[in-house]
């Protein structure tokens, strides 16, 4: 057998299976790549909402990127959950060690989780500026979803003119890419994401499909595009292949619970 292209994920896990590190595994394992991870906190949590989290010494998430680069290697990394300020300064500086990121030759996606569906905070306050500052100039592509993108910019879309400003004002701190994700967008039928390389737009459009069972979509839509270019897409196109990925897997999301269910990852 040989050996497929392999995928690192810094992110938190979900004890309740649906969304973070699990979500991530699934997805790269569908996606015919070899994943790794990097967990950065545990949480409790449920198909009903997140009711605490446990971080991870920031000193133990930085080795646990170190110890699986230098020995197994890694073709293109994601962060999710990322939880405290300390530990964004601690990814930044592993990353920067083993080449993952801008000043390396890995592709690097960071999704800037900050919340649950359900509004149950994943990041301090503190750690927003943390984001801004030390993560999203070291990264390939950003994927904030409308909320993300408010408390990141200040900037409330409610039309495509503010969601093209947005993905302009989150460009300034440096990113090679940005996907503004349009998902809670206004009364549309259609659903517009939104991919700036800081001179050029390129939309991708899509049905706004109406479902209840959406848990883990963020995470499941930044691993695919991870796992693309892990095989050597290019952005547009490992965007683009994770667009249709996605739908597909929200189409196939099952009930869980009391409450949502998760997305289920399927080419
Ligand atoms: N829990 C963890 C560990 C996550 O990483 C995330 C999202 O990245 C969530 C929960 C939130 O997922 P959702 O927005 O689908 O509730």
């Amino acid at each position: 057998m040989t050996t497929p292209p392999r995928t690192l994920t810094i992110a938190g896990s979900d004890s309740g299976g649906g969304a973070g590190i699990q979500a991530d595994l699934r997805t790269f394992f569908a996606c015919g790549v070899h994943g790794m991870t990097a967990i950065t906190a545990v949480t409790v949590q449920n198909s009903l909402g997140v009711s605490g989290f446990h971080t991870i010494p920031p000193e133990v998430v930085a080795a646990q990127i170190e110890v699986v680069a230098t020995d197994i290697g890694v073709q293109a990394a994601k962060t999710g959950m990322l939880a405290t300020a300390e530990i964004i300064t601690a990814v930044a500086g592993a990353c920067d060690r083993v080449g993952i990121g801008r000043s390396g030759v890995t592709p690097f996606v960071v999704d800037p989780v900050s919340a649950s569906m359900h509004g149950d905070p994943l990041l301090s306050d503190q750690a927003l500026d943390a984001l801004r500052t030390e993560l999203f100039p070291r990264a390939s592509l950003v994927t904030p979803n409308l909320d993300e993108v408010r408390l990141l910019t200040g900037i409330e879309v409610r039309s495509q003119a503010q969601q093209r400003d947005a993905a302009k004002a989150l460009a300034e701190y440096g990113p090679q890419w940005v996907l503004v994700k349009g998902g809670h967008l206004w009364d549309d039928p259609e659903c517009l994401d939104l991919l700036y390389d800081g001179s050029e737009f390129t939309e991708f459009v899509g049905p706004r499909l109406e479902a209840k069972h959406t848990h883990g979509s963020g995470d499941t839509l930044a691993s695919t595009v991870t796992s693309g270019l892990a095989k050597g897409l290019d952005m547009v196109s490992a965007v683009r292949a994770a667009k249709a990925f996605i739908q597909r897997s929200v189409q196939d999301a099952y009930p869980l619970g009391a409450g949502v269910g998760p997305v289920s990852p399927r080419w």
